[in-house]
């Protein structure tokens, strides 16, 4: 399809651009362009649109900001070795896309039409990418409902959007690992919920969740399962491993979780690596006796946002232990986050099709 590109007349000039992009803090900056592509339940998907970023009008009575009809994407464009400019797996966030679509009643998107609005838009700002090491440009493709219509139904009209920031290291600190909070007041999903959807909704009920983690200092919240509050689900926007004494690996199963694209790109190079990887349910008391009897000795949370981040201690009402790798990360945290790492940023052949 056919691109309408206006670029701005009014970029950021490149001595701010370089400014901004070299101590980005995550999700606060962002580049000069947007891409925009509308859809009707008559006309189907309209003529792409790549623009100045700007703010977009709506009207007061759009379904997204009374339902909250939205889905969104997360991902990263990354500048590697050679010099060029890639994207990793975008192939699997179209597909996710889609899934999280379906489930919130909204229109199908093509997945070569989200691959290349990805594409127009790094294209066009690819100078935000930062230098530093670690540094990636953030990208957020996007769906609201923008039909004006308060019945409760699936809307008509929609919006797909892909916005781009550029960012360093998703956690700030100086230790490495991570302190996690386990929420025992709060849930994520259930069972035929939408736990599985990248949809907005989700997020702003997990809030209140990650509030408690931050006043009680810990970086991320833990979900347990809603029904029994006892299975250990995911973090607030990262899926989770636990490594055994023996090297083996324990990830929770795919259900009323997001299935990270991060997660499926370390099973595979775990048992790529010769590591057995079983996906079980896994419950907080069995992690906690677990990590005390010295049975299980690391534990990472991973996702494109934060990648592969040791967790040193876990927190919850009444109580607190420590992984035996303490404060940074453990031989396989740090080899399965190498090996993921060096085919992001093109330091070894990617033998998988991964890198775009
Ligand atoms: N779980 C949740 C709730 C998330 O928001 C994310 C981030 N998208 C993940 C897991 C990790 O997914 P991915 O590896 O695809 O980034």
């Amino acid at each position: 399809m056919q691109f309408d590109v206006k670029p701005s007349t009014n970029p950021v000039p490149e001595a701010e651009r370089t400014a901004l992009i070299a101590q980005p803090s995550f999700g606060s900056v962002f580049t000069d362009h947007m891409v925009m592509i509308r859809h009707t339940a008559e006309g189907g998907w309209q003529t792409p649109l790549l623009t100045a970023r700007a703010p977009i009008p709506m009207d007061p009575a759009s379904s997204v900001l009374h339902y909250a009809q939205e889905i969104f994407e997360g991902m990263k464009a990354y500048r590697i070795a050679d010099g060029s400019t890639v994207l990793f797996r975008p192939e699997a966030n179209a597909a996710r896309f889609r899934q999280s679509a379906a489930r919130m009643a909204m229109p199908d998107l093509p997945p070569e039409l989200f691959v290349r609005g990805v594409e127009e838009l790094v294209r066009q700002d690819r100078a935000w990418i930062p230098t530093m090491p670690g540094g990636s440009l953030y990208l957020r493709p996007f769906m609201i409902a923008t039909e004006a219509f308060l019945g409760v139904r699936p809307a008509r009209e929609h919006l797909f959007m892909v916005i781009a920031s550029p960012v360093g290291a998703y956690f700030s600190g100086k230790t490495e690992a991570v302190t996690l909070w386990v929420s025992q007041t709060y849930t994520r999903a259930a069972r035929g919920g939408t736990g599985a959807a990248k949809c907005g909704g989700n997020y702003a009920a997990g809030l209140l969740a990650q509030a408690e983690a931050t006043r009680n200092e810990c970086q991320q919240v833990v979900f347990l399962d809603a029904a029994e509050g006892r299975w250990i689900e995911e973090l607030g926007g990262m899926n989770v491993f636990f490594v055994r004494r023996d090297g083996s690996l324990i990830t929770p199963p795919l259900g009323t979780i997001l299935p990270g694209i991060t997660r499926d790109s370390i099973m595979t190079l775990a048992r790529d690596m010769g590591m057995s990887v079983t996906e079980q349910p896994y419950a907080f008391e069995q992690w906690r006796a677990d990590a005390e009897g010295g049975e299980v000795v690391e534990a990472f949370a991973c996702g494109t946002a934060a990648t592969v981040a040791p967790i040193g201690r876990v927190k919850f009402e009444g109580g607190s232990f420590e992984m035996q790798s303490g404060a940074t990360a453990g031989l396989v945290t740090e080899t399965l986050r190498r090996a993921l790492f060096d085919i992001q940023f093109g330091r070894v052949a990617d033998q998988r099709g991964w890198v775009h």
